[in-house]
């Protein structure tokens, strides 16, 4: 049996050991501490100079997000339809309701026109949500002009999840300076990681050291442990943090080869009638987290699944798509707007073996399995 071949495993450059073997010597081994405190500066610096608070995953960040944009119970809070589940897990740790959003199809993102009808319709109904979540899925950036130009109708601030997109653009502005607030994740399968991690971002600062705050406990500034607020356990190791600091300086490369992964996918299936490619927006540089194509079950009778049990005969990880959150057991009782564009892209879509380190014969042996399976040669 040939080697496994992962979708997204880790991507070290070697750096990021010696920095821990510093910061075990240094003997910060805790929530805080000088790596913690540059990693903040250097993605601070990296996002044209903002606030950064690091924090222990992902979800942490959108979760403290909701909350310094003052969510509460009650509260209704939109949210992309097509995305992963902790976009929206975290509406409800606040107690509020989420809304989905369906897709338009040109970019796989929220769809714009869909968000002001369902903006009209709550406007009237005297029920405005009080944020709106608006994912950038596999790296590649929402609409955020016409989303932006919308919610500042109504007032109502975005939380960007751009878990999946650093270093993507839109227009020459990178993914997480869009939202009032921001979220980005360091998990394992992430462009770069801390193995676990996450951060949040704004232009405002209060807002990043009212994060802080609630991320260390709520402990209020005095001598003795004192909390007139309920806190949270969110801040990220500052032996992650020096996983994050060697990551930081190979993020570009680790762009560059993402980008180059999806381009040769393109060139060594392109051919294949009834395959297509996720799209890349007029004016969108995406990161190409994840390559994920589009198989036509009408020309090429193979479903994801039927795929991805075929490429697991090969010894290649492959994953469906996305699952749409209006489909999800946990969240069928949610108001949703539309539904079916989302719903269209997971029914015929496979994310492809994607990490920074896939070779390029291992990519000619997932482009030879693919052949295979869907020529049925
Ligand atoms: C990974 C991810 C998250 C959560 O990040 P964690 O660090 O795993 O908590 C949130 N949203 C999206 C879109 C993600 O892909």
């Amino acid at each position: 049996m040939s080697e496994r071949i992962f979708l997204s495993p880790p991507d070290m450059c070697g750096l990021e050991e010696k920095l821990v073997s510093e910061a075990f010597a240094s003997n910060w081994i805790a929530p805080l501490g000088p790596f913690v405190d540059r990693f903040e500066r250097e993605l601070g610096a990296y996002l044209g100079g903002k606030h950064v608070c690091a924090l222990a995953s992902g979800t942490s960040a959108l979760h403290l997000g909701l909350l310094v944009l003052g969510v509460k119970s009650g509260d209704r809070v939109y949210c992309s339809d097509f995305t992963f589940s902790a976009s929206c897990n975290v509406i409800r740790y606040c107690g509020a309701e989420p809304v989905f959003i369906d897709s338009e199809s040109a970019s796989w993102q929220m769809d714009p026109i869909l968000l002001q009808q369902k903006l009209e319709e709550d406007a009237r109904a005297g029920r405005l949500p009080k944020v709106v979540v608006v994912v950038d899925l596999y790296g590649i950036p929402a609409n955020f002009e016409k989303i932006g130009a919308i919610c500042a109708q109504y007032d109502i601030p975005i939380l960007e999840d751009s878990a999946e997109a650093l270093g993507s653009l839109r227009n020459g502005r990178l993914c997480g300076t869009f939202g009032r607030v921001s979220g980005f994740s360091f998990n394992g399968n992430k462009i770069i990681t801390t193995s676990g991690g996450g951060a949040l971002v704004s232009e405002d600062e209060a807002l990043v050291l009212k994060a802080r705050f609630l991320a260390t406990q709520a402990r209020e500034k005095r001598p003795y442990y004192h909390h007139e607020t309920i806190g949270y356990n969110y801040r990220l190791s500052n032996l992650l943090a020096a996983v994050g600091c060697g990551q930081m300086t190979v993020l570009g490369d680790r762009i560059a080869k993402r980008r180059a992964i999806f381009a040769r996918y393109q060139e060594m299936l392109g051919d294949i009638e009834g395959i297509s490619f996720m799209p890349e927006p007029e004016g969108a540089v995406s990161n190409k987290w994840l390559s994920v194509i589009g198989i036509d079950y009408s020309i090429l009778k193979k479903s994801p699944e039927d795929v991805r049990q075929a490429m697991e005969s090969f010894n290649i990880e492959t994953r469906w798509a996305w699952k749409p959150m209006h489909l999800q057991p946990v969240f069928e009782r949610c108001d949703c707007v539309g539904g079916s564009v989302c719903e269209s892209i997971f029914n015929q879509s496979l994310c492809l073996p994607s990490g920074s380190s896939l070779s390029m014969s291992d990519q000619a042996r997932v482009c030879d399995a693919l052949r295979k399976i869907l020529l049925n040669t």
